[in-house]
């Protein structure tokens, strides 16, 4: 497994890998959910790439960039046992040299949910993207859809600007007790972390609806919010029923949607979702 730093390094040896290519973006601290990326990457690709980096350019002013966990050795032999050919690892001055000045905006599905709450964040993601995009060339890159607003944001981009890949989306990876696999859970104490399984037993309660032929949103919504409210010490953000691929919400569920929640537990954010059509 070769780690790489540089962008030029990186694009020097590209040359000689076999393809198809399969990407893995990650800030790491891996855990079981990024390895699941990885898998379906390995699988489906003949050579496999990881990038790790803490994107500073998604954070906002006051989020956790500066305290985002960290773990690098660890994270290198993790993806070294799976088989990981390359580990592409710059740094933020090799990423955003001085002088950077372009910018990647997708409209409309940033200006709702994740993108309202965090304003800038899908700007910085789509940037980041672009350029790994630009400086691997895989012929796929593999998403988590616990983050499905941003799968959504990077299909957008992809099929906007005819990019040439493919974008995959990787089931969520949960806990025991359901709570989606997140390196943010270890900002999370005993208390706030029991606390924090009540988004997913609000979302599976709004499937379980769905699938007894429940079809009134404004009832599955409300029943999110009853759930959540009943810990005290989670603090809802959102619980809506959307579009998976526009993030609006939906008057009617004849097509596929999504549940989506964000709370705050504490100081941590966490969001989730489960599709109802399944
Ligand atoms: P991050 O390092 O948090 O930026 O995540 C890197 C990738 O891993 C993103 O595509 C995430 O959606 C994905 N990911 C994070 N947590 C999970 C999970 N629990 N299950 C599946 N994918 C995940």
């Amino acid at each position: 497994m070769e780690v790489i730093s540089g962008i030029g390094e990186l694009k020097a040896l590209r040359s000689c890998w076999m393809r198809p290519i399969g990407l893995v973006p990650t800030m790491g601290y891996l855990h079981d959910g990024h390895v699941a990326l990885v898998r379906r990457a390995r699988e489906e690709s003949k050579t496999v790439v990881v990038t790790i980096f803490v994107n500073p350019t998604q954070f906002g002013p006051s989020e956790d960039f500066g305290c985002y966990p960290r773990a690098f050795e660890r994270d290198v032999s993790i993806l070294q046992a799976e088989a990981v050919d390359v580990v592409f690892a710059p740094s933020s001055a090799v990423m955003y040299p001085e002088g950077f000045s372009t910018w990647v905006e997708v409209e409309g599905i940033t200006s709702r949910f994740e993108g309202a709450i965090r304003p800038g964040h899908f700007r910085g993601v789509a940037t980041v993207c672009s350029k790994l995009f630009n400086i691997v060339d895989p012929e796929r890159a593999y998403f988590g859809q616990k983050d499905a607003q941003q799968v959504a944001v990077i299909r957008k981009m992809v099929q906007d600007l005819n990019m040439n890949l493919d974008i995959e989306a990787v089931p969520t990876v949960r806990e025991a007790d359901g709570l989606a696999m997140s390196s943010r859970n270890a900002y999370l104490n005993g208390p706030e972390r029991a606390a924090a399984a009540v988004l997913f037993r609000a979302l599976s309660a709004v499937q379980e609806m769905y699938r007894a032929g429940c079809r009134d949103m404004t009832k599955m919504s409300n029943c999110m919010r009853r759930i959540v409210g009943e810990e005290k010490l989670v603090e809802l953000d959102y619980a809506a029923i959307v579009d998976p691929a526009s993030f609006e919400v939906v008057n009617s569920l004849e097509h596929p949607a999504l549940a989506i929640v964000a709370a705050r537990v504490g100081s941590t954010r966490l969001i989730d979702n489960m599709p109802l059509h399944v």
